[in-house]
This record gives C-alpha cells, sequence and structure tokens, in this order.
C-alpha cells in the first residue's frame, strides 16, 4: 500500500493510536481487568433516563423525528440551537454572542482538528507556525492531530508543593516564551490529564498575551463551564471575541451522540463551519435535538447540578482517600483535584518509567494511562515526564478502591526493589 505523507502519519501507529490498540487488546483479552485508562464518563442511571426520555419524545413526534433523522443541518448548524444557547450564554455569563457566534461539529475531537489547522501548520508567506500550550502536559488527544511537523510549542508548569501530599501546576509566566511563530495559545479547562484548572487571573495574562500578539486563544472547556460544569466553583467561566470556547456533548453523558460546539468570533465561526464542511457535510443532528429547551428550561444546568457533579465528586473524594490509605510514606503527590475526572499522580524519582509502571499495573490487572504521552511539546529531558500516571475516577466504587490499592501496592513494590 503506497500511502501519501498525509497517509503516513495518520494511518501510522503513532504514539497515541499504539497505546489504544494496546489497552483495547489487554481488555479484550482479559474483560475483567479494572479499567481506568479510558475518558469515558461515567454511566450515571438517572442522567441516560432523561436523555432516554428525551429521545422517545423525539422518535414519538413526526416532525421532530424528521429532522433528527432526515435532514442535513446548515453548515454552521441548527440554527434554533444555536440561537438557544446563543441567549443561554447571554443570560448566565453576560456574554455578547449571538447564533453567529456559534458553530457545531461531529465531536470537539474532530473540531479541534479542523480549528488547529486552520492557524497552524505551513502559512502561506513560507513560515510554520504552532499552536502554543502554556501548560503541558495536555491533553493527549492534541498530539497528532497537525498536518505538518512542529506542530506544538509548550511551556512546562511551574510546580507548587501543597500540604497533604498535594502539588499543584502553575502556567510559568517566567519562563513562557512565545515563539515568533505562535499561531494561537489552548489550555483545556479543567485539564485533561491532571484536574488543574488555570486561575483566572492565568486566564486574563493568557488573553492579554493573545491579544498582543494578535492570535486566538483557545480554552477546550470539555469538562468545563457551562456544562458539564466538573470545575471548581472559584473559577469563572471565560470568553470574549479574542478567544475560542470549545465545548461537548461528551462528558454530560453522551461520547456516542459526538456533539460538539464551537463558540468565537463570527469570522472564526463562519471559517471553521467552512472548512468543516469540507471535511463533514454537516454535523450530526442527534446532539442538537436532545439538548434543545434545555437551556430555555434550566433543565440541563439543574441535571448538572443535581446529577453530574455530585456523582464525580464523590468518586473524586473515593479515589483521594484510596491513593491516601494506600500510599504510605511514599513520594507520591496527587495534583490537587480541581475538576474534570482524572487523579494525576506525580511518582517522584520513579525507579523505572510511567510506561514500564503502566505495563506491570496491566500484568497487575489494572489499565491506566502513562504520563508521557501528555507531555506535548515538552518532552525533552524533564524527569517529571516520566513520573506521571493518570487514572480515570468515572468508573463504578468498587473498581475506584480495588484499582487503585493494585496501584499502591505495585508501586511500594517498585520503589522498595529500586
Ligand atoms: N478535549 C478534552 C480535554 C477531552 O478530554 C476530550 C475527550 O476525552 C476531547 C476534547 C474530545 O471530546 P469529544 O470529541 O468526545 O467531544
Amino acid at each position: 500500500m503506497q500511502l501519501s505523507r498525509f497517509g503516513e502519519k495518520f494511518a501510522g501507529n503513532s504514539g497515541i493510536s499504539g497505546l489504544m490498540e494496546d489497552l483495547g487488546a489487554a481488555l479484550s483479552d482479559d474483560p475483567s481487568l479494572l479499567f481506568m485508562g479510558g475518558g469515558n464518563p461515567g454511566r450515571i442511571d438517572s442522567v441516560q433516563a432523561a436523555f432516554s426520555d428525551r429521545l422517545s419524545a423525539i422518535a414519538g413526534d413526526p416532525e421532530q423525528r424528521h429532522e433528527l433523522l432526515g435532514v442535513y443541518q446548515a453548515p454552521q448548524g441548527d440554527r434554533g440551537f444555536r440561537e438557544e444557547l446563543a441567549r443561554f450564554l447571554q443570560r448566565e455569563y453576560g456574554w455578547s454572542v449571538g447564533p453567529e457566534n456559534i458553530a457545531l461539529a461531529n465531536g470537539s475531537q474532530s473540531a479541534f482538528f479542523v480549528l488547529y489547522n486552520l492557524f497552524a501548520g505551513e502559512a502561506s508567506d513560507g513560515s510554520s507556525r504552532q499552536i502554543h500550550l502554556p501548560l503541558s502536559p495536555e491533553y493527549v488527544g492534541y498530539r497528532d492531530i497537525g498536518l505538518s511537523e512542529n506542530f506544538f510549542s509548550a511551556t512546562k508548569p511551574r510546580i507548587e508543593r501543597l500540604d497533604q501530599g498535594q502539588f499543584k501546576y502553575h502556567v510559568d509566566f517566567e519562563a513562557l516564551q512565545l515563539p515568533e511563530t505562535v499561531a494561537a495559545l489552548c489550555v483545556s479547562r479543567p485539564s485533561n490529564p491532571t484536574g488543574n484548572v488555570v486561575s483566572d487571573s492565568e486566564v486574563a495574562e493568557l488573553d492579554r498575551l493573545a491579544k498582543d500578539r494578535g492570535i486566538p486563544l483557545i480554552i477546550d472547556g470539555a469538562y468545563g463551564q457551562p456544562f458539564p460544569a466538573l470545575i471548581d466553583e472559584s473559577a469563572t467561566a471565560f470568553w470574549n471575541d479574542n478567544s475560542v470556547l470549545m465545548l461537548s456533548l461528551s462528558k454530560l453523558g453522551l461520547p456516542g451522540v459526538r456533539s460538539g460546539i464551537v463558540v468565537a468570533s463570527p469570522k472564526i465561526a463562519q471559517a471553521f463551519s467552512r472548512a468543516n464542511t469540507v471535511v463533514s457535510l454537516a454535523c450530526g443532528t442527534l446532539g442538537p435535538q436532545l439538548l434543545r429547551g434545555s437551556f430555555d428550561d434550566g433543565s440541563l444546568l439543574q441535571l448538572c447540578r443535581q446529577q453530574i457533579q455530585p456523582y464525580y465528586r464523590e468518586r473524586r473524594e473515593l479515589a483521594v482517600r484510596a491513593v491516601e490509605a494506600g500510599r504510605g510514606d511514599l513520594p507520591v503527590w496527587i495534583h490537587k483535584p480541581e475538576g474534570a475526572f482524572f487523579l494525576w499522580l506525580w511518582c517522584e524519582n520513579l525507579p523505572i518509567d510511567s510506561f514500564a509502571l503502566y505495563q506491570r499495573l496491566k500484568q497487575r490487572g489494572v489499565i491506566v494511562l502513562p504520563g508521557n504521552d501528555f507531555f506535548i511539546g515538552s518532552e525533552d529531558h524533564w524527569p517529571h515526564s516520566r513520573e506521571c500516571l493518570r487514572i480515570s475516577y468515572a468508573g463504578d466504587r468498587q473498581t475506584i478502591e480495588a484499582g487503585i490499592a493494585l496501584i499502591m501496592e505495585e508501586l511500594h513494590k517498585i520503589y522498595a526493589t529500586a
């Protein structure tokens, strides 16, 4: 098979798809493995029941059913949905947005592919432009997304050690050197993988830097505000017309629906939807249909506050307690869990690297994600980048407790034999 350069890059067994295949193979060989590796949201029966009622209502109404199954959406996505969301964003946050500021996508992952490649890569003046990640580790799904090489640059975080064996990353503004060729800044807020939340003042400073350079600040809000808002309450939702807010329906419990939302200036929203039309023709109708009406009547926020957020709060406390109970005197630090649904462990001076740790844990029956791959654009020779582990606490209680107990047991062995 003779592949193009695109084919070689995207069909190749790149770091993350190799890891995902390895993980999938391990699970199909042994379905009893304790799975704490993926980005799947938790299974919350009351949330599934609410969406299932909505789905039945749509299916039972000939007009809505036809809209769901039988019609292509307009390029920027269902106008009624965009109008309702814009009204909600104005009401809730005072943002000056209309439907022209909103574009829909088939999942935010594919939206990132289009958006990032709109800005970074080969420019018409011959320069090669990058997306800069001001705080790496970042979401591993960005890693292989660029159509060209050297697609990302990044700044390592400043580490603050906190009480009770926790630590926290901060944007290191002293080290943050934006290359001449920077095309956009991007942070996930809250962060996948670390659960960190870039503070309001850090966002304000990033916004200032982006405006000075005339580039957009992209905020990946897959877990953040306005929904599902798995984020520390002290964080203020952020958007202005120099920024792009990327939203997803997935972490509401709807990853199968593949629905993402871009909130941006009309110019960016339009550029995005033109490019997205080339790739996808139109967006799926299910996501917008399921959420229709739930911004206006407040039921979406209610679902988040009453069902989704308490679920993850409880799981997070359980996970933290399990690490605290198992780590003893090991130098294992928990990143302060401020959002999303992951614990990010820093195993300081870990005698093996985190990929080897992932493999040992898989042998023991628990799947997590090794931290290495998340240090996008900042891998070089930083020992910290080989000492971290991402653990999802979205699953059931038994998996969380048994999985973390196994991880701690294995870590004790590894440190003891070093
Ligand atoms: N951004 C972050 C931070 C994520 O964790 C994910 C998925 O896990 C995505 C974007 C992509 O989500 P989706 O394509 O399901 O909208």
